[in-house]
């Protein structure tokens, strides 16, 4: 089979996929993960046509995926794939480009350097920061605190990825005590350590209290969020910079995904101050709905990062964008695909959508007499049911009853079940099917713990 014949026959499987999505459960089904039983062999000697691979993924692969590409999926956050985005992927994939170099590919470079310049008028960022493509938040976080690290360290004359951190002056980090579990894996990277931390405490939807920071000298990093991850609120970045700044201290954002409300007039109102940072990093796999992986760090002062991610070899000229990576996906081409099909009113009309969904929920499901345990100011709802053991039971059989896909978690004490409307794909039908389905369920789950 010619590759073109294959890949028309694999764009053909790939679009029944997604159609279908609208007629399977959420979850596979266990006989389906039971299935990937059959494709464990030996490493087999001979080789496969093509075309028999494709069949094989398709037939075991596809029906043990989790529906997440569809509209009723609505675990941790997780962005489908807007339909340009998913086929500027495919193009990008035939591309096969090495974003590292101009050389390597002008295409890579010039799409990249497009979309991070959109990116940075869409959410209010000054124009000359630095924008790295990387794989998630996790490394978005981590890039920009490379640059924080080494910034606050040159400050007082410290040559960080010279000299390492034996010896090295102390570096103050200061988290609130909702900071995303990722940004402690991050920090254990960078040699600042997970436990080497001061933990500012939070109010009763997860701010950071911008009263109880410390004062501030030496070396400091302060990490923020735009976006809980359970709640979805906002810590107070203005009101912190105000105390940070004329300390020397670097305010960092986690804004995984709660970055995005600025690309919205309606709620950019909860990002008020958050251009004051130093750094951010966003998820664009995440509201952007761009296809796994993409990550975004945003350095205001692009030195830094240049400084520290920079090599030198004679055979290896300076890259054109500073990334902790050397080899790397052309990411920019799915961000420029997704900027230039949503624009300006289509980015700011799927982040409102998909907040009116998430509200649409906790009304839906308040009047069926359930609390909503947060402040739904974002595409974030928390839902109690009652004691953990009744909530995870009533998680499990939402997630097997099938029409939708919620996960669980435990807010303040509480456990609930949390909702995240964060895909371009989900409609108002979707939603109340899935309030139906969830209502349907708590009740029977409910009823059954009476009887
Ligand atoms: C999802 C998330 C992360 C981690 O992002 P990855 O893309 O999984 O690396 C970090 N912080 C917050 C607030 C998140 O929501």
């Amino acid at each position: 089979m010619k590759t073109n014949a294959l890949l028309t026959e694999t764009a053909i499987r790939a679009g029944r996929y997604l159609d279908g999505l609208d007629e399977r459960p959420v979850a596979p089904s266990t006989e389906a993960v039971a299935r990937l039983e059959d494709l464990k062999e030996e490493f087999p000697d001979q080789p496969a046509n093509p075309k028999e691979v494709v069949e094989l993924l398709d037939q075991l692969g596809s029906p043990a995926t989790v529906g997440s590409a569809g509209g009723r999926y609505f675990g941790f956050v997780t962005g489908g794939s807007l339909p340009a985005a998913l086929a500027a992927n495919w193009l990008a994939g035939a591309w096969d480009q090495n974003a590292c170099l101009q050389d390597m590919s002008p295409v890579a470079i010039a799409l990249e350097n497009i979309a991070a310049g959109w990116l940075l008028d869409a959410l209010g960022l000054p124009s000359e920061s630095a924008v790295s493509f990387v794989t998630g938040a996790t490394m978005a976080n981590f890039t920009a605190l490379v640059a924080a690290r080494r910034a606050v360290l040159e400050s007082v004359g410290w040559d960080v990825e010279a000299q390492g951190l034996f010896n090295a002056p102390p570096v103050t980090v200061i988290v609130g005590a909702e900071v995303h579990p990722t940004v402690f894996k991050d920090l254990a990277f960078l040699g600042l350590g997970r436990e080497r931390v001061t933990v500012v405490p939070v109010d009763d939807q997860g701010r950071f209290k911008a009263e109880a920071l410390p004062s501030l000298s030496g070396p400091t990093i302060i990490c923020l969020q735009a976006g809980n991850v359970n709640t979805g609120a906002f810590d107070p970045v203005g009101l912190v910079c105000e105390q940070a700044h004329p300390a020397g201290a670097w305010v960092h954002v986690d804004g995984a995904f709660g970055l995005w409300a600025a690309a919205s007039p309606k709620m950019k109102k909860l990002t008020s101050g958050l251009e004051k940072a130093d750094s951010w990093a966003t998820d664009a796999h995440k509201w952007l709905n761009v296809p796994y992986d993409c990550g975004l760090a945003i350095i205001k002062d692009p030195h830094p990062l240049r400084k520290a991610v920079s090599i030198s070899a004679a055979y290896l000229p300076e890259s054109e964008r500073y990334t902790p990576e050397t080899s790397r996906r052309a990411r920019g081409v799915e961000v420029w695909a997704a900027l230039k099909s949503l624009g300006r009113q289509g980015l700011a009309d799927l982040i409102e959508r998909t907040c009116g969904l998430a509200r649409r929920f906790a009304a839906g499901l308040a009047d069926a007499g359930f609390t909503i345990l947060n402040v739904v100011v974002l595409n974030q709802v928390l839902v109690r049911f009652g004691d953990q053991a009744t909530t995870a039971r009533i998680i499990k059989a939402v997630q097997d009853d099938g029409v939708c896909w919620c996960g669980g978690t435990v807010w303040q004490g509480n456990p609930a079940m949390r909702i995240s409307v964060s895909s371009w794909a989900t409609t108002e039908r979707d939603v109340d099917q899935s309030l139906a389905a969830i209502i349907r369920v708590a009740k029977r789950e409910l009823q059954g713990d009476r009887a």
